[in-house]
């Protein structure tokens, strides 16, 4: 190939020819970037895209993000040919979910409910009708299908070709041949890219390498930590009666997919434990490659898999295919800027649905660089979610296996990652072992979720949907903070030290509360961007006039951190990330002044020691940093100590709450605590899409600060357009039986008006709770709540519920000001 021209500059550089690298140079061209280049490292499609299986599903996701990607996705394929002159190959054949067990058949009748609220025809099918429409399978065992008949499947080349087509008519340029071996940099930001034939210049630079997005990446000190795994599919040869209209079939509970190709058929393959590729680094010049079929370790695999297609079995075999396709530590892809550097772009670790959400992927990233603000919630995908230390080796190795193994696994509530864990550890967690606590993984944390009693062993016995057996000790920890006291430990909060001059000008900015007023106290608040959504949510507290501790929740870290950094400028402000340095002891419950009163000299009655007060006190031999507030809605006290002292704190706590019995509370009681409460988590019951009103926090919002705030001409902007029609309602359904957990429908009247973006139990409410995204058509007030009839959709049946704006748990905050 002769070497190619490159031109000097572009306003983007995407890195990349695969589905995700061509979309998003399609779409920032459509959207008038025209300016913009893609550099191939070979051919279109040689890495990972030429040999995907080609699924189209829009079913499957209690994501939202997802789901519209996917929707948007499928119907930009639809219409390509139109303005392209070239096909993708999308033959809208039908989808079918089947399950075979009672898990299954939970999971997707609740998946059904909510897709169907996002407007995608799902309906559930018997088993003689999944035989109907696929006849080989084998029925007699299923529940049930979910029969989708718009979904069906594309041919990724002929997608990403026609994306080329597209983007190239718009006057994009894509260079093929080109592979970039660095980016160039300045001040902290991107500034163009290195290949063997030149430099380019450019504004943005857009690492759509695939599964070589990481050590692209790393090489300018971007944490991409995503992973190849070999990955397959079997063809069939020719089979009597196939035909090419038959849906896809997928069987997750056999691990396989199904639909024709050449008269027979494929099966393709996510078996539970699978075989990461190439750790080290993968091989530059691999290209259009296939890897040598596993037939011992896959043999099993495919056989439980052939066998919901008996037929399957007395057919020769034409192929078994085997690529390696990327993942991620969480089944969630690496997308966003990266936090490390400005203006470098990464969408990349698309966990084996790159086709099926490669045209909105595009379209979002375009949108986001182009305005610089995100148009879905990206909480869950956002690249700086995730830490450097997921790069090691070992790390990707290990997590991999579990991450692909979760794909066909049936989504059970609460289940926490079981690989790579004791990364992080809190100062206490040696005592936490010795009560007995059930950890899960709290972004790489060992977060207590819950406490077994004396003589219990600590072990989740079998995943469910329903009641599961440390319900009761979970409801024993939700009435003792309620009741009297209780001890939780939230070390993994994100802790920063931000001090100088400056150190409020910039906390004041960021703000829309006012954080900057006494020392010695601390300011709920959210920061907004220019576009007055989210940012994130988290508490100010002024230690003096130039020291301030900023703490958010483990999933923000990075993204406080980076904003802060982005924001400082030339200021008199320097950030300190102190997250290790400290443990956060809570001892929250109407009790907890009591206990509090015991271990220290400092006065703690209400007068000395109000709501919101942040004071160093003696605590034993330990300085403490105590801070009256709560996240659970009781008079309650957060604790920082230094992690060397940590045990001592604890010691002395756990010592004196022993006659006030004093127990123990993990994550899940914070969980229907603060549910109950009606308090926000950013990432799970609000996000970067919601504005601060929508979200129920403008109590929070200080519009009269003399010096504004980002944001505060767009919240002036929102309250001045009259009554919100968009707001975040609390919802508690009547019956104490049924659970909510996460995308259940809302209806008002019988008419869905949105879903449950979290939800717990609230055992003092007596039943299940959550926090709800409503949209209506007319301004939603108490009063319209009130005069209609609530319903929530739990997996197909109907709930009544009773749906208010003020918390259902002591509204008024008598108990926190006790
Ligand atoms: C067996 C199998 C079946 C699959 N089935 C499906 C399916 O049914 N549906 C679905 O949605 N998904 C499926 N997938 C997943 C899908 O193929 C991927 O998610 C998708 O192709 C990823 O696209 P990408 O653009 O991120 O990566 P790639 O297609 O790998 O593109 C990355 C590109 O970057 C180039 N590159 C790398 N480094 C450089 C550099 N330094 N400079 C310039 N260029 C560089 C590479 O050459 C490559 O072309 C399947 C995957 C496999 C393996």
């Amino acid at each position: 190939m002769a070497a190619p021209t490159l031109p000097d500059r572009a306003r983007v550089v995407v890195i990349g020819g695969g589905v995700i690298g061509t979309s998003v140079l399609y779409h920032l061209a459509e959207a008038g970037w025209t300016d913009v280049v893609l550099l191939e490292r070979d051919q279109l499609t040689s890495g990972t895209t030429w040999h995907a299986a080609g699924l189209m599903v829009t079913f499957g996701s209690t994501s939202e993000t997802s789901t519209r990607l996917r929707q948007y996705t499928r119907d930009l394929y639809s219409r390509l040919e139109a303005e392209t002159g070239l096909a993708t190959g999308l033959r809208q054949v039908g989808f079918i979910e089947v399950a075979a067990d009672a898990g299954r058949l939970e999971e997707y009748r609740r998946v059904s409910a909510f897709n169907r609220l996002m407007g995608i025809d799902v309906q559930e099918i018997s088993p003689r009708e999944v035989g109907e429409l696929f006849p080989l399978a084998k029925t007699d065992d299923l529940l049930a299908g979910f029969y989708v008949a718009d979904d069906g499947r594309v041919n990724p080349v002929d997608v990403t070709m026609s994306m080329a087509k597209g983007a190239r008519m718009r006057g994009a340029r894509i260079i093929e041949g080109c592979p970039v071996t660095g980016v160039l940099t300045a001040k902290g930001a991107v500034t163009g890219v290195t290949t063997p034939f030149g430099d380019i210049e450019a504004e943005y630079v857009v690492n759509c390498a695939g599964m070589w997005a990481r050590q692209l990446g790393e090489q300018a000190g971007v944490t991409i930590p995503n992973q190849a795994a070999e990955h397959y599919y079997l063809l069939t040869e020719p089979i009597e009666g196939v035909s090419k209209d038959w849906p896809v079939l997928e069987d997750p509970g056999r691990h396989g997919y199904y639909r024709e190709e050449g008269d027979g058929l494929m099966i393709g393959l996510f078996e539970p434990v699978c075989a990461p590729w190439h750790v080290d680094r993968i091989p530059e010049e691999f290209s259009f490659g296939e890897l040598p079929p596993d037939w011992d370790r896959m043999g099993p695999y495919l056989e439980r898999a052939m066998s919901r297609v008996p037929v399957t079995a007395d057919v020769g075999i034409r192929k078994f295919f085997c690529g390696p396709e990327s993942f991620t530590p969480d089944l969630a892809p690496v997308v966003g800027e990266a936090p490390e550097l400005r203006n470098y772009f990464v969408a990349a670790g698309l966990n084996s649905i790159g086709i099926l959400t490669g045209g909105g992927m595009g379209r979002a990233m375009a949108h986001w660089i182009m305005t610089g603000q995100p148009d879905i919630d990206i909480t869950g995908m956002n690249i700086d979610r995730l830490h450097p230390y997921q790069l090691n080796p070992e790390y990707r190795a290990t997590r991999t296996v579990e991450s692909l193994g979760m794909v066909y696994q049936c989504h059970f509530p609460g289940r926490s990652m079981q690989t790579a864990r004791g990364v992080k550890r809190s100062p206490i967690h040696d005592r936490l072992v010795e009560q007995r606590a059930y950890f899960r993984d709290v972004s790489g944390w060992e977060g207590a979720d819950w406490f077994a009693p004396e003589g219990v062993e600590p072990v989740v016995e079998e995943l469910s949907w329903g009641r599961q057996n440390w319900w009761p000790h979970w409801e024993a920890e939700h009435h003792a903070a309620r009741n009297d006291v209780i001890l939780m430990d939230m070390s993994f909060m994100a802790k920063f030290l931000v001090q100088g001059r400056d150190a409020g000008t910039l906390l004041d900015t960021l703000s829309a509360n006012a954080v900057n007023g006494d020392s010695g106290q601390i300011t709920y608040t959210q920061w907004l961007n220019t576009a007055g959504t989210l940012e994130a949510d988290l508490t100010v507290t002024k230690l003096d006039d130039d020291r301030f501790w900023v703490v958010a929740s483990d999933t923000a870290h990075r993204h406080v951190l980076t904003r802060m950094q982005r924001h400082v400028g030339d200021g008199n402000a320097f950030i300190t990330d102190v997250t290790g340095g400290y443990a956060q002891l809570n001892v929250q419950g109407p009790r907890s002044r009591e206990l509090m009163q015991r271990l220290t000299s400092a006065d703690m009655s209400n007068e000395a020691f109000p709501f919101r007060a942040a004071r160093e006190i003696d605590l034993g031999y330990v300085r403490a940093l105590c801070i009256r507030i709560t996240y659970l809605g009781e008079l309650g006290y957060e604790l920082y100590v230094p992690s060397e002292m940590a045990m001592h704190a604890y010691e002395r706590i756990a010592e004196a709450g022993r006659e006030l019995g004093l127990r123990h509370a993990g994550l899940k009681a914070l969980a229907s605590l603060r549910m109950e409460k009606g308090y926000r988590d950013f990432g799970h019951d609000i996000d970067n899409t919601d504005t601060v009103l929508e979200a129920g926090l403008g109590f929070a919002v200080a519009l009269d600060k003399p010096w504004g705030f980002i944001g505060r001409d767009a919240v002036v902007a929102q309250k001045a357009a009259g009554p919100l029609r968009k707001r975040l309602v609390q919802v508690l359904v009547t019956d104490p039986e049924p659970q909510l957990f996460h995308a259940e429908p809302v209806l008002r009247d019988g008419v869905a008006l949105g879903y449950v973006r979290a939800a717990s139990y609230g055992f003092t409410l007596g039943g299940a709770v959550g926090l709800a995204m409503i949209e209506a058509d007319i301004p939603i007030d108490q009063e319209w709540l009130d005069s209609g009839t609530w319903t929530v959709d739990i997996g197909g049946r109907q709930f009544p519920a009773v749906a208010s704006l003020r918390p259902l748990y002591d509204p008024r905050n008598e108990r926190i000001r006790a």
